[in-house]
């Protein structure tokens, strides 16, 4: 519109035919600057008169509008910020600027960029009157609140992000808005993911992740708020109960939604979910602290096996504090030389004569001896273990070259490997180095490792093994039998030894079941020309099982328990005078 064609503003028929006429010159060029809405209102708001144009905009007809005021116009969760924005006019004088969405009369909405100042001419300092005019920002506005909203969405789900979810939080939990109303935090994790990430490829990966975040959303109201976090990481807040409902049988049909499998790229995919719950008000009223605690409760969680729901409690923080300090306690215990490797024993089934051995680690901690499952899980958790992992690599090397000195040559001696060392990049070369340091052929030192560490990154871990392989150091496969019944990778990996695991030994009376898996493993080795040593032999009923078998080695309480080095050291000079007697000769065999 040019100021050459000056548009027309005519005063609507007024229910108050004595209300002063409008300078509709004044309207027009306003009109003439390009803002489509133009009214003069009363101070109750009500049209005075209009421009055409407005007219057309809202597309309201102008006998409607006579009757109408300016906050009926606009969008009702706005009408309190228009009439401050006009009593702040009144107030100073001075115009005044918002952007405030206006009804049309077709149900859309038109964002405009709204001018207040106060009309000129006769007026009541007590009844003033105003000039509104404002401009077409609609298709800003819009832009501005897409890109709004594209940043505090997560694009893969389309679910709310961090940021959305703290801004949230921020909002209805610490502004006070929710009190009085419960809600539960839910903090899920999704268990294993990186292992379906890593094994199936980043495409199959997210469209698990969209597939999951579907199924959840399901399972709430529609104005839970629900968050994707991180990678696998997700947020609830549910705060739409039913009368019947309890938060533990929702956290329940959630884990068991998540059961049935997930039918992604062709491939029926099953997931589990750790779950941590937090409640309002009663664990904490603030939402850090709430998601803290929903945090806290998913690893305990986690650590009760995966694949549940845990509530916060006060005791939850209790065990974390126990393991800090148990943390603070390793690392000096570690300076101060508490941890310690002992052997056990592994001898020939037929002769008993001990051939090598298992290092096994122990902590004298000043309150008494810590057993290893209390402690490699914690080390593994803070890194430590890659600490202890590579001094008890150094240990048992140094350990071996004594022995030798001292007249005990041992075939090899075992040493257990977390699945943490190995994502460590220093790991093969810790190896290595204590394997040079110590002078000791490689082939003496066996990695025992399990299923598990196969199977979580099996390309890293193919090419450690494939290069520590070549090195000359060896491998087991520990604990064999509990993980993954895949048995693809006794071919794929460089693997020298198996070691049956004591649960399957321990039922060997017992169970035909066991003893026919017990067998089905002695045979496949020697088709695969595996070594095996069955773990946990206690009796010599379960020796005599396995000597039937053909199982070559064996280790357990019915020789010995492991061994501080000394009494290792007597405990072999002790075999050696009886298999002298009983087979008149007391040289240790090579096991490969
Ligand atoms: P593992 O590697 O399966 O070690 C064998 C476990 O069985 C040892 O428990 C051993 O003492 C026990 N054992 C041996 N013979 C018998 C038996 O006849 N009967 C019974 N009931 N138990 C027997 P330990 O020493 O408590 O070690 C537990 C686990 O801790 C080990 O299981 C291993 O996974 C881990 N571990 C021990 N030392 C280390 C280490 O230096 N590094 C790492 N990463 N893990 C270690
Ligand atoms: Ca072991
Ligand atoms: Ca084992």
């Amino acid at each position: 519109m040019t100021a050459a064609s000056k548009p027309t503003v005519h005063a609507l028929p007024a229910a108050d035919k004595n209300l002063p006429k409008l300078k509709d010159d004044r309207l027009a060029d306003i009109v003439a600057q390009n803002a489509a809405f133009v009214v003069h209102v009363d101070a109750r708001g009500r049209l005075l008169a209009t421009a055409e144009s407005t007219v057309a905009l809202l597309g309201y007809p102008a006998a409607y509008l006579a009757q109408v005021s300016l906050q009926d116009l606009v969008m009702p969760e706005h009408v309190r910020e228009l009439e401050e924005l006009m009593a702040l006019v009144s107030s100073t004088g001075e115009p005044q600027k918002a952007a405030i969405p206006f009804l049309r009369a077709d149900e859309g909405c038109y964002w405009l960029d709204l001018s207040v100042q106060l009309a000129q001419g006769p007026g009541d300092k007590n009844e003033p009157r105003f000039d509104v005019f404002g401009y077409d920002v609609t298709s800003w506005v819009r832009k501005e609140h897409q890109l709004r909203d594209e940043s505090r969405r997560d694009p893969l789900t389309g679910m709310s992000n961090r940021a959305h979810l703290r801004e949230w939080m921020i909002e209805s939990i610490d502004n006070g808005v929710a009190s009085g109303k419960a809600f539960a935090v839910m903090m899920l994790d999704l268990d294993g993911f990186k292992r379906i990430n890593d094994s199936l490829g980043h495409d199959i990966g997210d469209a698990l992740l969209r597939a999951v975040g579907k199924r959840l959303k399901a399972q709430l109201h529609q104005d839970d708020v629900f968050a994707r976090l991180g990678a696998d990481e997700f947020v609830l807040v549910a705060g739409n109960l039913d009368e019947s409902d309890t938060w533990d049988r929702l956290a329940a049909r959630i884990v068991a939604a998540m059961q049935r499998p997930f039918s992604v790229g062709g491939q029926q995919l099953r997931v589990t979910f750790s779950i941590g719950i937090a409640l309002y008000p009663e664990d904490g009223l603030k939402s850090s602290q709430l998601l803290k605690h929903a945090d806290l409760a998913m690893y305990s969680a986690k650590d009760r096996g995966k694949n549940q729901f845990v509530f916060y409690s006060s005791d939850l923080e209790k065990v974390k504090a126990e393991a800090f300090s148990l943390e603070q306690d390793m690392l000096s215990g570690i300076r101060t030389g508490e941890f310690e490797l002992h052997y056990q024993p592994i001898v020939d089934a037929r002769t008993r004569e001990v051939l090598a051995a298992e290092a096994l680690m122990r902590w004298n901690h000043p309150q008494g001896q810590r057993p290893p499952t209390a402690f490699i899980p914690l080390a593994e958790d803070n890194g430590l273990i890659n600490l202890l992992g590579s001094w008890a690599l150094r240990m048992v090397c140094a350990q071996l070259a004594r022995w030798d000195a001292n007249g005990i040559s041992l075939a090899y001696v075992g040493v257990n490997v977390s699945p943490v060392q190995f994502q460590n990049p220093a790991f093969s070369q810790s190896v290595m180095s204590a394997v040079r340091e110590s002078g000791i052929d490689p082939g003496r030192l066996v990695l025992e490792i399990t299923e598990g560490t196969l199977i979580k990154n099996p390309e890293q871990t193919e090419a450690i093994l494939s290069r520590l392989h070549a090195f000359g150091v060896r491998f087991a496969i520990d604990d064999f039998g509990t993980g993954y019944s895949n048995l693809s990778y006794l071919r794929r990996f460089p693997i020298s030894e198996i070691k049956i695991d004591r649960s399957f030994v321990s039922d060997i009376l017992e169970s035909g079941h066991d003893r026919a898996i017990v067998s089905a493993m002695l045979s496949l080795a020697r088709e695969l020309d595996l070594s095996v040593v069955a773990e946990g032999v206690e009796t010599e009923e379960q020796l005599a099982i396995l000597v039937e078998r053909e199982c070559q080695y064996i280790q357990g309480w019915l020789f010995s328990k492991a061994l501080p080095p000394e009494d290792f050291e007597h405990f072999v000079a002790t075999q050696v005078v009886i298999s002298l007697k009983g087979r008149g000769r007391g040289s240790l065999f090579r096991i490969f």
